[in-house]
């Protein structure tokens, strides 16, 4: 035995768990996808998803392993943690059914059995979010869906409130952050549910949502008909974000320095030599050569703000 046999044996383990389950009723879990026409392809021909690759198999296998994790840690605090007997439920809506898996429950002083999710997350991610509205304001559009998971939690056990309970995957911190019952939330989800199911009931598929950062990822992309087939070359890069953010900021000062730099030149006017309180302007003529410029291919850059 040597190291590599151990690698190929752990990757053919990863390679045999993965596999694509059927999906015939919307989840807690997917209904906060940001595309609707996705979740219609899902509940309509979920064996045409694209497997997901071993990389992926190895982030869930570990994600599965945290539910032990934060229980362990939760119960050495003091708190008493309840696993629900019937973790499975479904709750209906006009059309059809949300079905969903609670993770766990915990312990209030006055007895009550409070939802909870469990998330691990990068240690990036997981420093970003601190209030529900941040999950709702994350660019990563499946950290955007986790408030929907939880809202149909609470509103199937009749819960004003609920709880994520985030953890660092480096470090092993853990996060909780509340969530209340918000029922204008709610309806909006709901009201998906019912449209999603409406679709499919009239057969007409929903409009694509053409967000490059969720098409990528799409298992269903390949039936989509609609996606956007150039690949990107960089996914998520928090850097080129901030440059970009950067760029925006400065933009209303480029048209005002280009109006400014107008109005000054009207000022002036024919004058070669002007002198103001703090400044000397001095105007000089140059020839400008007239050239051909050869043909080539050139580049340009369009920014586009997702969500
Ligand atoms: S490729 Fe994009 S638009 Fe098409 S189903 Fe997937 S997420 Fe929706």
């Amino acid at each position: 035995m040597n190291s590599q046999t151990i690698k190929d044996k752990l990757n053919q383990m990863l390679e045999d768990e993965i596999k694509v389950y059927p999906c015939k009723n919307l989840r807690a879990s997917n209904l906060g996808h940001p595309c609707e026409r996705y979740l219609y392809l899902l509940l309509t021909q979920w064996e045409e998803q694209k497997a997901h690759d071993k990389g992926l198999q190895s982030i869930f296998d570990l994600g599965n392993h945290m539910e032990d994790f934060v229980i362990s840690q939760l119960k050495k605090a003091g708190f008493e943690i309840i696993t629900p007997n019937n973790r499975n439920w479904k709750i209906e809506v006009k059309g059809g059914i949300i079905s969903g898996r609670e993770d766990v429950r915990i312990k209030a002083e006055n007895g009550e059995l409070i939802p909870c999710e469990i998330k691990g997350l990068s240690p990036n991610e997981f420093e970003k979010l601190n209030s529900i509205e941040d999950f709702l304001n994350s660019k990563k559009y499946y950290v955007r869906a986790y408030p929907t998971q939880l809202f149909i939690y609470l509103y199937k056990f009749e819960k004003e409130y609920g709880f994520f309970c985030l953890v660092n995957k480096v470090t092993g911190e853990i996060k909780p952050i509340e969530m209340h019952l918000d029922y204008d939330f709610g309806e909006k989800c709901l009201e998906k549910a019912e449209r999603i199911y409406k679709a499919i009931e009239d057969k007409k598929i929903p409009e694509p949502i053409c967000d490059p950062s969720v098409c990528e990822k799409c298992s269903l992309q390949h039936i989509c008909g609609s996606h956007l087939v150039k690949s990107t070359d960089i996914e998520l890069d928090d850097e080129l974000d901030n440059l970009l953010d950067k760029k925006e900021q400065l933009q209303p000062y480029v048209s005002q320095l280009e109006e400014v730099k107008e109005q000054i030149k009207k000022k002036v006017g024919d004058r070669e030599k002007v002198l103001t309180g703090k400044y000397l302007i001095e105007r000089k003529s140059f020839e400008k050569k007239s050239y051909t410029v050869p043909g080539r291919t050139e580049w340009r850059m369009t920014f586009k703000k997702l969500g």
